[in-house]
């Protein structure tokens, strides 16, 4: 049975005394669940106080939101996935659909992104998702799998077991409106088959596929019921420690069941 993973991106919000808090709150809520990875993603800015504050070996796993594919050098504004291991961040979100479609990050940019970020020893979370027209003139699986290839080009299978799959169809993200289970577990099943034919099937099944998109305690038992759901990405319900800690709860309480 694949460990259910549940990572929350604050994306840009807190500030330097929210940050801790909602940080020292969530590792409190998660007090005592040991069948579920937990990691938060604060804004870079915060990084180092959130880690100080819960401990680098904490239940709470600390990722960073983005990374520059260079390592250091005259590219202004960026960070570097040394700069994140120097402060023992463990995991990078990349390709977020923020930044593909509000920055206008490419697959080719995403995928050097995962693999410096890869490369330096980071966890990475590769984000795919189809838009709302692409849903709807049924290009999903399509647009999925492209995102897919292209995000994980160049990696062995070794490599791929190291990098989590988030499917968080964009019309879902911060809108309020979640995939239905079946719409999840359809995009996820698709994803897993397309990983067992560009490595192997025990590759593919061990891979974590994580579902974003609105995820909320009051869904997260039905998502997480899903066979091909192994974990959430959570938006705006990570904000608050006790929503998120009750996401982890209810799959705690789920897994322990199973
Ligand atoms: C996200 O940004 O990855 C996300 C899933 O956001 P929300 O949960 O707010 O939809």
């Amino acid at each position: 049975m694949r460990k259910p993973f549940i990572a929350a991106n604050w994306k840009m919000n807190t500030n330097s005394k929210s940050a801790v808090e909602l940080a020292t709150g969530v590792v409190k809520a998660v007090d005592g669940i040991d069948n579920v990875d937990v990691a938060a993603c604060p804004p870079f800015v915060y990084l180092q106080s959130v880690i100080e504050a819960v401990g680098s070996d904490s239940k709470l796993a600390i990722g960073a939101q983005d990374i520059f594919y260079e390592g250091n050098g005259a590219f202004t504004g960026e960070i570097s996935a040394e700069m994140l291991t120097d402060l023992k961040v463990k995991y990078v979100i990349t390709g977020h659909s923020e930044r593909r479609h509000v920055i206008g990050e490419s697959d080719e940019l995403i995928n050097k992104k995962t693999h410096a970020a890869l490369d330096a020893g980071l966890l990475p979370i590769l984000c795919v998702g189809e838009l709302l027209e692409e849903r709807e003139s049924g290009k999903t699986n399509e647009v999925v799998s492209d995102q897919v290839k292209k995000g994980l080009a160049g990696f062995t299978a070794d490599q791929a077991l190291k990098i989590t799959i988030a499917y968080e169809p964009v019309w879902a993200i911060g809108t309020g409106k979640t995939a239905t289970s079946a719409q999840a577990q359809e995009v996820h099943a698709m994803i897993r088959e397309l990983l067992a034919q560009m490595y192997d099937a025990q590759t593919a099944d061990q891979m974590i596929i994580q579902y974003g998109g609105s995820a909320k305690p009051e869904n997260t038992k039905e998502l997480m019921s899903c066979a091909d759901v192994d974990g959430l990405l959570v938006g705006g319900a990570g904000l608050k420690a006790d929503s998120f800690g009750e996401m982890i709860k209810i799959t705690s309480e789920l897994y322990a069941s199973l």
